[in-house]
């Protein structure tokens, strides 16, 4: 049987024509054409921030940190219901992470952990430097909620917006409401140029900071001069034009990706599945669909026994997202919280959500699903 993925690369057939148009231009380096394009594109798409494309998503966290000025012995805040490549780059700047739950409607960071967690460490004397705020698989945080608190206690938001491209919340793109956000362009994400990422805001010193540290932070001189040390996280100009034709189809994406949650929850309307919420005023791009699953409804059968008995059958499922405080590299720092993230991480499951699925292969993921939880139930 067909192997089917969780989530993948899903090409146009642009991208092919961009990136023939970067080898007959010979701009095979981290500069050239097909980057502006692609910057100026995402520019447009999410509203007018401004962008620089990274190598990755972890290096656009990374730059995102050094331009708050983020150093030794700085707390800072983050989801811990998320991909470590959120929580990592705090420790490439020497900060220590505080890590605050989810709530149960978002799965995102909860807001009244987040100021328990502000407030306990401020009495402690360490006023955290920056709040990363992760939206998971796709869906928006409680992001009103959020920025009150940051703007209460005047602490910079970024926003983790990996998996969130696409979406939005009150109509704005996530992304595009802290101080600074980031996309991934992985090649699991929603749409990918392979491997990259982005860094995004509406002011344009960080976003020309940001490249001139992912160039080296080359002085301006004729040598080579530099005051400062730099990096090499620049997009380079052959990815970007991946990126170009990805970004032509993304909208198309997201809807293909939304039919598929819909399939699923129609399919998997039974007692003890439950499906991530879409909330007031959100709009996910459903890059994956997660479930969760009571084991008390199907006679003690768990997630885990789906996602083996699927993994049988060629099916790739893969549980949620392990919360940062449980991870071994992670567990002495602080956390906060009601273990939200724990529950979810027990129970919860993400479903195959490429944008290129055909109907066999979500009938095949559905039957397998129905055939190990509902079969032998009296
Ligand atoms: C993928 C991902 C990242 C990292 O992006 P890369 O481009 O792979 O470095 C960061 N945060 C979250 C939540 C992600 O899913």
């Amino acid at each position: 049987m067909k192997k089917i993925w969780l989530s993948s690369p899903h090409m146009s057939g642009n991208e092919y024509k961009y990136v023939t148009e970067a080898f007959d231009t010979n701009w095979i380096a981290p500069i050239g054409p097909h980057l502006n394009k692609f910057e100026e594109d995402i520019q447009k798409y999410i509203g007018g921030s401004k962008v620089a494309a990274l190598s990755s998503g972890t290096a656009a966290l990374h730059l995102a940190l050094m331009l708050l000025d983020i150093g030794e012995g700085d707390e800072v805040i983050c989801s811990s219901f998320t991909f470590a490549a959120s929580a990592n780059p705090i420790t490439y700047v020497n900060a220590t992470p505080v890590f605050v739950d989810s709530e149960n409607e978002s799965w995102n960071m909860s807001p009244e952990y987040l100021e328990e967690a502000i407030k306990d460490r401020v009495s402690k004397g360490k006023k955290p430097k920056a709040i990363i705020l992760v939206y998971l698989y796709g869906g928006a945080a409680k992001v009103n909620e959020i920025i009150a608190i940051a703007n209460k206690y005047d602490v910079p938001l970024i926003e983790d917006a990996a998996e969130a491209l696409g979406a939005t919340y009150k109509g704005k793109a996530l992304g595009t409401f802290g101080e600074m956000g980031i996309f991934s362009f992985n090649g699991n994400k929603i749409i990918t140029t392979s491997g990259g990422g982005a860094l995004v805001s509406t002011n344009e010193e960080y976003i020309s900071k940001s490249k001139f540290l992912a160039t080296q932070a080359r002085d301006n001189a004729p040598h080579y001069q530099h005051t400062q040390i730099g990096y090499n996280y620049r997009m380079s100009n052959v990815s970007a034009a991946i990126g170009v034709g990805q970004l032509e189809i993304l909208d198309k994406h997201v809807k293909l990706r939304r039919g598929n949650f819909e399939f699923y929850k129609n399919e998997l309307d039974v007692d003890g599945i439950e499906f991530i919420k879409e909330f007031d005023d959100t709009y996910s791009n459903r890059w994956l669909t997660c479930i969760t699953i009571d084991p008390k409804k199907f006679n003690g059968k768990t997630r885990e026994d789906v996602r083996l008995a699927l993994e049988k059958q060629n099916i790739e499922t893969r549980p949620l997202w392990k919360p940062m405080h449980m991870q071994p590299v992670f567990e002495k720092y602080p956390f906060y919280g009601d273990r939200t993230s724990e529950f979810l991480f027990d129970v919860g499951l993400c479903l195959p959500s490429g944008s290129n699925l055909s109907q066999d292969d979500l009938d095949r993921v559905v039957g397998g699903i129905k055939d190990i939880l509902l079969l032998n139930l009296d």
